[in-house]
């Protein structure tokens, strides 16, 4: 088992399991690693250490077939071990973005899917990576012309 740091393991950001059931090999090369090294050095344990819990970590890297098979965007920083879908255990997830948000050095911060007053709804995606733009989104799901597609604006929404 690789460990990333003092409380993440490689396994944590590889196992899909839209992976898992299309035989896709997720094994990310070194430079990768080492991405996803820094990425939990600088933003995940910091978290973990504020609020003194697990952090859940939903989607880590995704290779180009992973990618591919769940239609992320090609220039997505998961194929590149600069981000992270994460969540902790009861703490809301837009207080998780704020407190990233106020705290931290990332790149994009996004607050997906979040329902208020539903406190574990969505997730958060943080990524960091040579740039350190500190840009933040909120994404939502709108209903136009009968279909939902994802819609991203500025700033933390809630
Ligand atoms: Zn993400």
């Amino acid at each position: 088992m690789t460990r990333l740091s003092p409380h993440f393991h490689l396994s944590e950001f590889v196992h899909s399991q839209t992976a898992a059931r299309r035989g896709i090999d997720n094994t990310p090369p070194p430079w990768v690693v080492a991405n996803l090294e820094r990425l939990c050095r600088k933003v995940l344990e910091p978290v973990r250490a504020h609020f003194a819990r697990p952090v859940i970590v939903s989607s880590g890297y995704r290779c180009p077939a992973l990618n591919r098979a769940i239609g992320g965007a090609s220039t997505s920083q998961h194929c590149r071990g600069e981000a992270a879908d994460i969540e902790v255990p009861g703490i809301s997830n837009v207080d998780l973005a704020r407190w990233i948000e106020g705290n931290l050095l990332f790149d994009q911060l996004i607050l997906e899917f979040y329902t208020p007053g539903q406190p574990s709804s969505g997730w958060v995606h943080a990524s960091h990576g040579p740039r350190l733009r500190q840009q933040e989104l909120t994404a939502q799901r709108v209903r136009e012309w009968g279909r939902w597609r994802t819609r991203y604006v500025p700033g933390l929404v809630a």
